[in-house]
């Protein structure tokens, strides 16, 4: 199988699905991984002391790390503006990732949830860009959305997050045994272990709550009788 993953910032892909990007790899599948922007307007920690030339680079590098730590051998950062994605004419955003399918030629993409998991303006401009991408493209490509679940997002206390409604979840991976990727992935994002911090500190036990990633398929949409454990 073919996964494309498409994204809008160095780290969303760690802090995102990357149990499931190690689970497939790891499996002989091949998985490519897109992201939009790189990451420059970050304001974690050490970040906010950097120039944004500075700091794409060096985030740049971070998620080149998190590709390998995840063992994706296919990575391409594009340089659009981070927190600025929706600034961006929609068709321009849609015509970039509908060439990279063409290119990668995927049976699976994968991006965020419609509400972008925190609501982050660029998240949610990707999901829509790539849906649409999806959608016009018109091969026999099976779109699904990564988000948290409901409880997971309630145990994310001190943030607002927005949880793929339950009837919507079709797919939940278990991914526990492929956590020590993910680990080595997020702990790339040198730039981005405030992040780390504080979620560890708010729910708990970290490995526990992502040891399952959640998906709703939604190209070609359809209601699952029950929901599915692989892709
Ligand atoms: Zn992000």
């Amino acid at each position: 199988m073919r996964i494309l993953a498409v994204f809008a910032h160095p780290d969303d892909e760690s802090y995102g699905p990357a149990g499931t990007l190690a689970k497939y790899t790891v499996n002989g599948h091949h998985v490519s991984l897109v992201t939009l922007t790189q990451g420059e307007a970050g304001s974690l920690g050490g970040a906010k002391k950097m120039g944004e030339k500075a700091l794409a680079k060096k985030r740049v590098e971070e998620l080149a790390c998190a590709a390998k730590a995840l063992q994706i051998p296919d990575l391409s950062v594009f340089n659009l503006p981070d927190k600025g994605l929706e600034r961006i004419p929609a068709e321009e955003g849609i015509y970039l990732i509908m060439q990279e399918i063409r290119r990668v030629n995927p049976d699976v993409v994968i991006t965020f949830h419609q509400e972008g998991i925190s609501g982050h303006p660029d998240h949610r401009t990707v999901s829509h860009w790539t849906f649409q991408a999806v959608k016009r493209i018109d091969r026999n490509i099976r779109l699904f959305y990564y988000g948290v679940s409901p409880q997971q997002a309630k145990k994310v206390t001190g943030r607002k997050l927005f949880p793929i409604p339950p009837e919507e979840i079709t797919h939940c991976i278990e991914v526990g045994e492929y956590l020590s990727y993910k680990f080595k992935a997020i702990r790339c994002h040198q730039t981005q272990m405030e992040l780390f911090r504080m979620l560890e500190k708010m729910v708990g036990d970290f490995s526990e709550y992502a040891s399952r990633e959640y998906f709703s398929q939604v190209l070609p949409y359809r209601e699952f009788p029950e929901v599915q454990s692989a892709f």
